[in-house]
């Protein structure tokens, strides 16, 4: 049993470099993406402050309804980024600026 043959190399893997396709796929995806986190903000901020109008006019229903709406829905978009890419959704690593696979930017 002489079989010396040496192991492949392990080379370290470098990030694979954007093809021009995979370049237009993020920056379609961008702003769809990030108008959608603008819109879920403010959209949350919204629901907020009819829950605030609730608790001043008495109508703590709405303020029941609402406050915990509007926060739900102001933290959804930070989940979403937290969780993957806004680009390629590649999972990302927590709190990631950019993004290890494709190098997008991370809003
Ligand atoms: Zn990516």
């Amino acid at each position: 049993m002489a079989a010396s043959e040496s192991p492949p190399l392990v080379k370290a893997r470098k990030a694979p470099r954007l093809t021009a396709k995979q370049e237009i796929q993020t920056i379609r995806n961008l702003p769809r993406v990030q108008r959608g986190i603008v819109i879920m903000k403010i959209a949350g901020v919204f629901l907020l402050a009819i829950g605030f109008e609730g608790l001043v006019t008495g109508q703590y229903w709405y303020s029941v309804l609402f406050v915990p709406l509007g926060v739900l829905v102001a933290m959804l978009p930070i989940r979403i980024r937290t969780g993957m890419c806004i680009a390629c959704q590649a999972p990302l690593q927590k709190d990631a600026a950019i993004c290890t696979t494709c190098g997008a930017p991370q809003m």
